[in-house]
C-alpha cells in the first residue's frame, strides 16, 4: 500500500487491515510518524508537543496485544492530548510550568486504548490545563487550523482536532470539559464525542474542572469514535466518579432515522442579532449548514420538534465560568514548584518559591481562572456565585430531563461560528468564551453529545452536535451514523 493509501483508512479500517494481514502495523505507524512529525513544535501545523521516535517493536507473535481483551486496535497509532499522563514521555498540558515534566504513570484512557494494541504516537498540543476555545493559549504556541493555516483549530483540543482532521494521526484522544472536544472538532470538520460524565476513568488526566471533564474520541467518522469508545469506557477503581457502562459499546450501522424524535431547542439555535454575526447567537452561514442537515434528517425519517424547551440554557456560560475556575484553581493549586516541573531559582524564602514559580509558569488565561475562581470560592461572596451557579446547574440537568421526556436526542450547531482568524478573539475573553454557548449545558448536566460535521459556510466546516440522557451513547452513535452516510462530508481537503 502506498503512503496516500494508508492516510487515507480510517482507524477502523486500518485494524481490520493489519488483522487481515494486508497493512504492516511497522508501515502504518511509519507513515503517520514521519507526517506527524512534520507538524511537530511550532513546524507546519504545530499540533503536536511531542512524537515518538519510531514505530514499537513488534511482538515476534504477531498477534498484538500482551493482555487480555485482545487486539483489537493493533498497531493503530493513536495521538494522546498532551493532557493525559504518559509514563516516561512528556505530559505538559499546554503549560509551561510543567516543562518537561515526565510522569511516572500512564492515565487509564490511554493505557486501556494501548492494552488493546493502539500505539502513542505523539502528545498533542492543547490550550494551557485545557481552558481554551482556540488552542492559542498553549505555552507552545498556536495550533493552526489544516483547512486555513490563518485560522485557529478550535480548543482546547485544538492539536488532535488538527492532527485527525489533517491526517496526521489516524485518530486521536482528547478532553471535553465545556466543549473541548465537540469544538475543534466541529472546527476541523471531523467527529468528536464528549462521553456521559463518568463512562471514562479520569484518572491520569492532568485535572481543570474535576466535575466536568470527560475523556473522548476525536476521529474522522462516527465508526471510529464507537471503536475508540467501546475501549475508553468502564469503571475504573483509580477514580472514584467513574462509572460502569451498563452496555457494550457497539459499531453503528444505522441508515435511517424512522422515529426518532430529535429536539431543536430554540435557546441554543437562535441567530445573532449582530450584523456579522457577531455577539451571542449562530452566524448565518451556521444556521443554514444547520437547517439543511435537519432537513436530510427529516428525510431519513426523524421528527424534527422544535417545541422543546431548555429555559435556563442561556445562563449555562455564566455558571460555567463561575463552576470551572472554582475547581481550577482549587487543582491548580499543587504547582507550586515544590512537586512537578517548573521551580524558580534561589528563592528567598517558600512563599517567593510559589510565587515567582507561579508567576512564571503560568499564562495569562490561567491566572485569570485561578482570580475569579479564588474570588467566587472566598468566604464572604461563596454562596452568591459558586453556590448560585450550583443551583443553575441543578436547573440545567432538570431541563434536559424533562425535555428527554419529549425528544429522544437534541441538535444544536455545535459552536456559533466556523473557524475564526487567529489573535480575533484573543483580546475579547467574553467573545471567547461564547464558543462554548452551545455545548456547555451538557457538560453540565453530564449527559453525552457528539458532533459530526454537516457542511461548509465560507468554505470552512460546521458542526452539528447531537445530545442524549446520560449513557444513550449507542443511540447517539447510531443516529450520528445514519446522518453522516446521508449528509456524506468530504473531509479530505485538509489531508491535502
Ligand atoms: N472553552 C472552554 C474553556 O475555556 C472549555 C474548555 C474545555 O472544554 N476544556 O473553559
Amino acid at each position: 500500500m502506498s503512503d496516500a493509501e494508508i492516510i487515507g483508512l480510517s482507524a477502523a479500517q486500518a485494524a481490520r487491515e493489519i488483522a487481515a494481514g494486508s497493512l504492516a502495523p511497522g508501515d502504518l505507524f511509519e507513515a503517520y510518524r514521519a507526517r506527524a512529525a512534520e507538524h511537530a513544535s511550532g513546524a507546519g501545523l504545530n499540533c503536536f508537543t511531542w512524537v515518538a521516535p519510531g514505530a514499537p517493536a513488534e511482538s515476534p507473535s504477531g498477534d498484538g496485544a500482551e493482555g487480555v481483551g485482545g487486539g483489537a486496535l493493533h498497531g493503530v497509532p493513536l495521538a494522546v492530548k498532551d493532557l493525559f499522563c504518559t509514563e516516561g514521555v512528556p505530559s505538559q498540558s499546554g503549560s509551561k510550568i510543567l516543562e518537561g515534566y515526565l510522569p511516572p504513570y500512564t492515565a487509564t484512557a490511554v493505557e486501556r486504548l494501548t492494552a488493546a494494541g493502539a500505539s502513542l504516537l505523539g502528545k498533542t498540543n492543547q490550550d494551557e490545563f485545557a481552558m481554551g476555545s482556540s488552542n492559542e493559549n498553549s505555552a507552545y504556541g498556536p495550533v493552526l487550523n489544516p483547512w486555513n493555516r490563518a485560522r485557529v483549530p478550535g480548543g482546547s483540543s485544538g492539536g488532535s482536532a488538527a492532527a485527525v482532521a489533517a491526517g496526521l494521526a489516524p485518530w486521536a484522544l482528547g478532553t471535553d470539559t465545556g466543549g473541548s472536544i465537540r469544538q475543534p472538532a466541529a472546527l476541523c470538520g471531523i467527529v468528536g464525542l464528549k462521553p456521559t460524565y463518568g463512562a471514562v476513568s479520569r484518572y491520569g488526566m492532568i485535572a481543570f474542572a474535576s466535575s466536568l471533564d470527560q475523556a473522548g474520541p476525536l476521529t474522522r467518522d462516527v465508526t471510529d469514535a464507537a471503536l475508540m469508545l467501546r475501549h475508553l469506557v468502564g469503571r475504573d477503581e483509580r477514580d472514584a466518579t467513574s462509572l460502569a457502562f451498563p452496555e457494550e459499546i457497539a459499531l453503528p450501522s444505522a441508515e435511517r432515522l424512522d422515529g426518532i424524535r430529535l429536539g431543536v431547542p430554540q435557546e441554543l439555535t437562535a441567530g445573532s442579532s449582530g450584523e456579522d454575526g457577531e455577539g451571542e447567537g449562530i452566524e448565518p452561514g451556521v444556521l443554514d449548514a444547520f437547517e439543511a442537515a435537519l432537513s436530510r434528517a427529516k428525510e431519513l425519517g426523524a421528527e424534527i420538534v422544535r417545541s422543546v424547551q431548555l429555559p435556563h440554557a442561556p445562563h449555562a456560560l455564566a455558571a460555567y465560568y463561575v463552576l470551572a475556575p472554582a475547581e481550577a484553581s482549587s487543582n491548580l493549586a499543587r504547582f507550586d514548584g515544590v512537586r512537578y516541573g517548573l521551580r524558580a531559582e534561589d528563592p528567598k524564602d517558600l512563599l517567593d518559591l510559589y510565587t515567582r514559580t507561579r508567576h512564571d509558569g503560568f499564562g495569562a488565561e490561567v491566572k485569570r481562572r485561578i482570580m475569579l475562581g479564588t474570588y467566587a470560592l472566598s468566604s464572604g461572596y461563596f454562596d452568591a456565585y459558586y453556590g448560585r451557579a450550583q443551583r443553575v446547574r441543578t436547573k440545567i440537568a432538570e431541563d434536559f430531563r424533562a425535555a428527554f421526556a419529549e425528544v429522544d436526542l437534541i441538535v444544536t450547531p455545535t459552536a456559533p461560528t466556523v473557524a475564526f482568524e487567529l489573535g480575533e478573539k484573543t483580546g475579547d475573553p467574553l467573545q471567547m468564551y461564547l464558543n462554548d454557548y452551545c455545548t456547555v449545558p451538557m457538560s453540565l448536566a453530564g449527559i453525552p453529545a457528539i458532533s459530526i460535521p454537516c457542511g461548509l459556510s465560507e468554505g470552512l466546516p460546521v458542526g452539528l452536535q447531537i445530545a442524549g440522557p446520560a449513557f444513550s451513547e449507542n443511540r447517539l452513535l447510531e443516529a450520528a451514523h445514519a446522518l453522516e452516510r446521508e449528509l456524506g462530508f468530504d473531509g479530505s481537503p485538509a489531508r491535502s
